[in-house]
Formats: structure tokens, C-alpha cells, sequence
């Protein structure tokens, strides 16, 4: 368990790098899914739901020492949406009434949680303020999302993704380069962008897949089954993928700092621009992330 100035956490924690100044509130120890391939975020962590009066408890604190300072709030830990919604309830609304400047409340989600929730449900969520979820479809790819155990094909997201839309939720959508393997390359990085047109999220990001040891995904690359694609085929993979995602607007980023080429910008509006910088790194013009200042 760490503690910082006012919440003990209980470790490991993750949050999205956009989340980097919010108060970060641990309502569910772990993910209740846990089965992703590659993931080693919460292996050994058993999935449970805080008691509520911990998770209240906590936000007490963090009002005491900073009620005027707390604009996001973060809900944590792998997947809180999938909580029932008399838990969610207390604790929006304690959110609410905690701090006054309160901007946004995110979370992350999978698309089975969304599907699991009915639309009074997620409309109830975001009329006591929950905004935005982090989706990580990973890839639009159906054998690939076989693969990887995420636990929902590519229909069952753009249907999870409606009723997001639907109850006023918006996405923040992160794919996997990398995640289809040599083998899938190519069929992974366009079905994935297919998949970001069809979800149609305000932010949408990638993330380069890295294999640590001691996953399933681990396991089948010793067994000669999966091989990650090499660093330009990563870049091509972006590249197939910018050309085939046509949200009506959002905003792309690969800045996190598993990719080796960290660019930005508006889609539709920057996708030349966008494109071009791709080129340009395929191209040897631009200067890569080194193999050792990348993280998970
Ligand atoms: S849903 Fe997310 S946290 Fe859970 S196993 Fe998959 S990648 Fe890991």
C-alpha cells in the first residue's frame, strides 16, 4: 500500500497519462476481467470493490486538504464501471458535493461493462457526473481480439460505444500497435481504425504493445506463435491506421511512452499533417524514441 499526502493506495495503481493532475480515487482493487494476453497491469491483484466507506472515507481526505483544488477526478482502478450502480451512486454524488470545481469525472471501461449496463443505468451515471471512459478496444480486428482475450469482438464495442454515446458518455479510445503480430499486421491496423470510425470517440490514442515476461502473450512468443512486429512495420501499422480512422472529430494523440514516434493533432482536420510526419519517420527524417526511454 503506498500513501501519499492525504490516500493510501493500494499498489499497483494506473491511470491514464491525461490523468497525470487528477485526484485519483481507487473504488475497485485490480480488474474483474484480467484475462488480456499481454496485460500485466493487475496479475496477483484480486479483483474486489472497495467497501464504500473506505472509498468515501477517502474522498473526505482528499476534501479536508484540497476541496478548491480538485477539478478531475479519476476513478480507478482496471475497470470501476463495471461496479453496480448503488455503489457508483454514493460516490459520484459524495464527489459532487466534495468539491465545487469539479470539471470531470472519468473511469476506466471495457466494452462488456457497457453492455452488462442498461441505458437508464449509464444515463443515471452521467446525470450524477461521470463524463468520460477510457475504452481500450486495442484492436478492430476480430482474430486478433480473439487472440488477446479482450473479451468482445469488434460489433460488441461499436454497440457498447453507442450506448456510451447515447447516455451523453464520452470515449476516450486506446488501440494496440502491434497486437495482431507479424502475421495480423496489417489486417489489425486498418480494422482497428475502421473500428475508432465506427466508435467515433473525442479522444483517440495508441499505444505500442511491449511483452513482459510472464504473460500468456509472453509464453506464445517463446513458442515461436506470435512475433511483434519490427519498428517500422509498427510505424506502417500507424500509418495504415491514421488512413483508415474518420471520426467526425477528435483528438489523436500517440505521446504515451510505449510509441516511438509521439505525434498529434486533430482528426479529420490534421490528417495530412498527420500522415506526413509518419513519412517522414519511415523515412529515417525524424528521430525515434531509443528503445530506452520508452515505458509501459
Ligand atoms: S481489461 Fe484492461 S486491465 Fe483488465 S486485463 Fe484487459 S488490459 Fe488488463
Amino acid at each position: 500500500m503506498r500513501e501519499n499526502a492525504f490516500v493510501r493506495y493500494h499498489e499497483p495503481l494506473f491511470r491514464p497519462p491525461s490523468e497525470a493532475d487528477s485526484f485519483i480515487l481507487q473504488a475497485t482493487l485490480g480488474c474483474s476481467w484480467n484475462a488480456c494476453t499481454y496485460c500485466a497491469m493487475y496479475r496477483g491483484k484480486r479483483y474486489q470493490v472497495r467497501p464504500l466507506h473506505d472509498v468515501l472515507a477517502d474522498i473526505s481526505e482528499a476534501r479536508a486538504r484540497f476541496a478548491e483544488g480538485v477539478r478531475h477526478v479519476f476513478v480507478a482502478d482496471g475497470d470501476p464501471l463495471g461496479m453496480d450502480l448503488g455503489q457508483w451512486e454514493p460516490i459520484l454524488l459524495a464527489l459532487t458535493a466534495s468539491f465545487p470545481r469539479l470539471r470531470r469525472v472519468s473511469t476506466y471501461a471495457t466494452a462488456r461493462n457497457l453492455l452488462e449496463k442498461s441505458p437508464d443505468e449509464l444515463r443515471r451515471l452521467r446525470e450524477l457526473g461521470l463524463s468520460l471512459l477510457y475504452i481500450g478496444p486495442e484492436s478492430g480486428d476480430d482474430p486478433t481480439l480473439r487472440r488477446i482475450a479482450k473479451g468482445a469482438s469488434a460489433a460488441e464495442h461499436v454497440e457498447a460505444a453507442r450506448k456510451a454515446r447515447e447516455a451523453g458518455l464520452e470515449q476516450s479510445l486506446i488501440f494496440l500497435l502491434g497486437a495482431g503480430g507479424r502475421e495480423r499486421s496489417e489486417a489489425h491496423a486498418r480494422a482497428s481504425g475502421h473500428l475508432a470510425t465506427a466508435m467515433d470517440p473525442r479522444f483517440l490514442s495508441t499505444l505500442t504493445l511491449t511483452v513482459i515476461p510472464g504473460t500468456p502473450l509472453s509464453k506464445l512468443e517463446h513458442q515461436g506463435r506470435f512475433e511483434l512486429p519490427e519498428v517500422p512495420e509498427l510505424l506502417t501499422e500507424l500509418r495504415w491506421f491514421i488512413e483508415e480512422a474518420h471520426p467526425s472529430a477528435a483528438i489523436f494523440r500517440s505521446n504515451h511512452a510505449s510509441n516511438y514516434l509521439p505525434i498529434g493533432g486533430r482528426l479529420p482536420r490534421d490528417r495530412a499533417a498527420i500522415l506526413a510526419a509518419i513519412d517522414a519517420a519511415l523515412a529515417g527524417q525524424v528521430p525515434l524514441r531509443p528503445e530506452w526511454a520508452r515505458g509501459l
